[in-house]
């Protein structure tokens, strides 16, 4: 029986990357992987997929409506080929999970595909596709099984009409009308996806806004624009049933004031969250307790309540985003070999990777109104930037929000073009503790998007940018 020092369960962000770090700190790494593609969600029907199709929809979407502005005439019809353009996806998603192969073995980590199921606290039964089933055994255990898409209880998923986000990834036809549940960061990526390639979409939300975890400022700027776009939005709606026939789905929802209203298209995109997925785990036999939400319970250290078996990323609580899982692993390979890492959850930014991008890290408006924060607030259009003319891309701000006194920066929204990128500037600026002055004294690049950063933070420092 193969034996190493520790078995990572998952090959997603959370996992690969927790396998990388323990090969380098000198441990004897295996990770074992139910699918035939390492990458997990993130690289396979996740995160790359969607910015591969975000990214061609988007040039798309250029040729048709904003050439003709640039000077740049196309003689004829712009035309999708949508089997290519799922096609160029897959072949991205394919070098990108070939590129976690190369990492495997670069740092001499050895794979195992088949699910994997706890025999105890140190052994693992991989089952195998060809029925075998091998078992090894691991001085310590990192669960990184991550999640599945999630629906209501009521509505039946056939993979056809009613479809999660990895079907959505792969559709062979532009939808006629695509009524999508749940305005969440993955429903309006794909929304905005088929949008641009002619669907019609329309927004199902149960609460009064979209994107509702973020800042109250970014939801109403990105619905503006997006219903500036032609995307539909039914806001404070509860989806009661959904129906579908061969052809069709019927989406029924109580209003606001409690009428049942009916939505009828050819697909309806279920977009309600992601669940943890510890399905064949058999994490009991090895004494592991899973919550009443079905994450693998942890402590501050990731440790589970048995010793040497740990838990990272969307399977353990908090934000499911890739690289909340990536320093999950670092962090407890880290402590594995004895050191002592950090994390500051405060400090993971939030990304929506629609156009304009939305992105935030810290505490949102709200969230200091609830603390009984004293902040201050300032906040610059990227309309008013040379840059952002240069390009057209004028909607979106910059919102900075400081400590009333210490002038400390508490949190920083923004939604605007290349905001995915420029919000690395925030993370930094906070990790450090900036204040909105340190920003706003700090010299950056004319002309760029990121000196809406710094006008925002003048105007959070005393109210004085300098070109509005
Ligand atoms: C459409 C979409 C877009 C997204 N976009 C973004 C984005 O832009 N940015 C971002 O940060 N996040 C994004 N996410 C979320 C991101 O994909 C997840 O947060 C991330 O993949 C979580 O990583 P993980 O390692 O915890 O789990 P996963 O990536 O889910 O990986 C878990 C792996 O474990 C394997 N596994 C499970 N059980 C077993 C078992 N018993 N034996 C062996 N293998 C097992 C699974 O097959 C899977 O490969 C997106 C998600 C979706 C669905």
């Amino acid at each position: 029986m193969s034996t190493y020092d520790v078995a990572v369960i998952g090959s997603g962000p959370g996992g690969y990357v927790a396998a990388i770090r323990c090969a380098q700190l000198g441990m004897k790494t295996a990770i074992i992987e139910k699918y035939s593609t390492l990458g997990g969600t993130c690289l396979n029907v996740g995160c790359i997929p969607s910015k591969a199709l975000l990214d061609s929809s988007h040039h798309y979407e250029h040729a048709v409506k904003h050439f003709a502005d640039h000077g740049i005439e196309i003689p004829g019809e712009v035309k999708i080929n949508l089997e290519k353009m799922i096609a160029r996806k897959q072949a991205v998603v394919d070098q990108t999970t070939g590129g976690v192969d190369f990492l495997m073995k670069k740092n001499n980590i050895e794979v195992y595909e088949g699910v994997g199921a706890f025999k105890d606290a140190t052994h693992i039964d991989i089952a195998k596709a060809d029925g075998t089933t091998e078992t090894i055994e691991a001085k310590n255990t990192i669960i990184a099984t991550g999640s599945k898409p999630s629906t209501l209880p009521f509505i039946k998923i056939d993979k056809k009409r009613v479809i999660t986000s990895t079907e959505a990834l792969k559709l062979k036809e532009v939808p006629k009308h695509m009524v999508i549940i749940g305005g969440g960061v993955i429903g309006l990526e794909l929304g905005q996806v088929y949008r641009r390639l002619g669907a019609e979409v329309s927004v199902v939300e149960y609460m009064d806004r979209i994107i509702p975890g973020m800042d109250k400022a970014l939801s109403r700027e990105l619905q503006k624009v997006l219903k500036k776009q032609g995307v539909k939005f039914y806001t404070s709606h509860k989806v009661t049933e959904v129906k579908a026939t061969a052809k069709q789905v019927t989406v029924t929802a109580d209003d606001k004031k409690g009428n049942p209203v009916q939505f009828k298209g050819d697909y309806c995109l279920v977009s309600v969250g992601r669940r943890p997925y510890t399905d064949g785990l058999n994490a009991e036999a090895a004494g592991v307790k899973i919550n009443e939400r079905g994450q693998v319970e942890v402590n501050d250290h990731l440790q589970t309540n048995v010793p040497n078996i740990y838990a990272i990323g969307d399977v353990v609580k908090g934000a499911m985003l890739a690289h909340k899982a990536e320093e999950e692993g670092v962090f407890v390979a880290e402590t594995l070999a004895g050191q002592k890492p950090h994390i500051d959850y405060n400090l993971i930014p939030g990304v929506v990777y629609t156009w304009p991008e939305v992105a935030a890290v810290g505490k949102t408006e709200e969230e200091l109104k609830e603390a009984g924060v004293a902040y201050k607030s300032g906040q610059f259009s990227f309309r008013a930037l040379g840059r952002s003319r240069a390009s057209a891309d004028l909607d979106g701000f910059v919102k900075i929000l400081a400590d009333e006194k210490t002038d400390e920066v508490l949190g920083v929204h923004m939604i605007g073009a290349r905001c995915a990128d420029i919000i690395a500037e925030a993370v930094t600026a906070m990790e450090f503790r900036a204040s909105a002055e340190d920003i706003s004294r700090m010299s950056h690049a004319h002309p760029t998007f990121t000196e809406a950063v710094k006008e925002a933070a003048l105007a959070a420092t005393d109210n004085r940018p300098l070109h509005m």
